[in-house]
């Protein structure tokens, strides 16, 4: 077992059974600037925002993410997805309280339903860790009474037949204990036309000891369930996490991540890449990379648009395909997730459409029906197919990598 946590000195006398129980590891989370200051050399500037306690998301490190911190480089991805700064208390022209428009979605508190088969059960406003990127930083951390009245929500979904798809989330469901998790799975397994139930967590990432012989009997149970896991760096790919992820995937348990594109932590495609490749080898499936959401009080962690194209250029066609999530931008307001990617069509025309591949070469696509080639102007002077050799109407020549790609 791993007790390279004892070299700091808050947790020298702390036993491995102890850091291993994830209630240990709950009620000795850091909530304050003075427990932070024995863990990592601070900044003025996290200094004056942790001290601060109005105006912000609550602040509650695990003590195994505190221990995975970068004590001296403030720029450590995990460090500055547990510590606040000062950024947090600005509010951005743009910014917005309710960015993914899920409150005015609400039939009743607590349950969103936006698209047609599928809705989010809010079970808890409680997370291990207060991740200072959330989107939904206005409903947890504190009691605002817009979590589940459960007893509504499973009366509107055997109503509801047409839902077939449930994502539990919160907050983290798994701040619930086994048996009240238990609970909300065999309620929602009795409603026959629900198909298929996914539990979205970050906890399995910021707190790995929660993942326990007990929980995964409780999933095994209900099976199958899913998860969506929330992963943002390779850092977070840690030696205890895989542990996790292995109990997880032999108890049947199919999984994948979502991530954030977060600036300063995860916008270069050679960390995404690494990303990706360590999740696969967790057996985690990439699901999505969101586009950080225009929440108040996290516009320092946002990107352009145009990085995440970047990011997904550089691993379409650049590593396997399981290893390419889908970009999403979640429409401000109550749009929906709505994919983005490289525009890898250089143009259509009579049924000939033009490609770029990864490599920005040229190639041509016959459409059933499409004329002849000597027919099609815009393939005049192509060799037999067309593709891979010769100029084509647009003054690109098949086969030769074109710049760049076209947003
Ligand atoms: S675990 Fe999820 S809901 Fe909780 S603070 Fe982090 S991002 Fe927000």
């Amino acid at each position: 077992m791993d007790d390279s946590y004892r070299r700091i000195p808050l947790w020298s006398n702390v036993s491995p059974e102890d850091w291993e129980d994830w209630h240990w590891q709950l009620r000795n989370r850091i909530y304050t600037v003075d427990q932070l200051r024995q863990v990592i050399s601070l900044t003025p500037d996290e200094e004056e925002a942790c001290a601060k306690k109005q105006g912000r998301l609550v602040m509650a490190i695990p003590p195994y993410w505190a221990a995975l911190m970068d004590r001296e480089d403030p720029k450590c991805p995990i460090r500055q997805q547990g510590v606040p700064r000062m950024e947090e208390f600005s509010i951005g022209p743009h910014d917005m309280r309710d960015p993914c428009g899920e409150d005015t979605d609400m039939p009743v508190p607590g349950l969103v339903h936006r698209y047609p088969d599928r809705v989010l059960f809010l079970v808890t406003e409680q997370c291990a860790m207060y991740c200072r990127h959330c989107t939904r930083r206005r409903l947890v951390g504190e009691n605002h009474g817009l979590m589940s009245a459960y007893e509504g929500t499973f009366e509107y979904l055997r109503k509801h037949t047409e839902v077939r798809d449930v994502l539990i989330s919160g907050g983290d469901p798994l701040m619930m204990t086994d048996v009240r998790l238990g609970q909300v799975l065999a309620r929602l397994r009795e409603i026959p036309h629900l198909e298929f139930i996914r539990i979205g967590s970050r906890t399995p990432v910021t707190m790995p000891q929660r993942v326990t012989p007990e929980f995964c009997e409780v999933l095994k149970k209900y099976k199958p369930i899913w998860m969506s896991l929330h992963f943002c760096h390779p850092k977070e790919v840690s030696p205890r996490v895989k542990q996790a992820m292995d109990m997880l995937a032999e108890s049947g348990v199919p999984l994948g991540s979502q991530t954030v594109l977060l600036k300063g932590v995860n916008d270069e495609p050679e960390i995404m890449k690494k990303l990706m490749h360590e999740l696969l080898k967790a057996r985690v499936r990439p699901y999505y990379i969101y586009q950080c959401d225009m929440a108040q009080g996290i516009t320092h962690f946002r990107t352009a648009v145009n990085k995440g194209l970047e990011i997904m250029q550089a691993l379409r066609g650049h590593t396997s395909g399981y290893a390419v999530p889908t970009y999403v931008v979640d429409g401000p307001g109550g749009g929906g997730k709505i994919p983005l990617s490289p525009n890898y069509v250089v143009s259509t025309k009579e049924g000939v459409v033009t490609l770029r591949n990864f490599e920005g070469k040229i190639y041509t696509y016959y459409e059933p029906g499409a004329g002849a080639p000597e027919m099609i102007p815009a393939m005049a002077g192509a060799g037999k197919n067309g593709n891979g050799h010769k100029a084509n109407g647009n003054g690109l020549h098949l086969g030769e990598p074109i710049p760049d790609y076209i947003p």
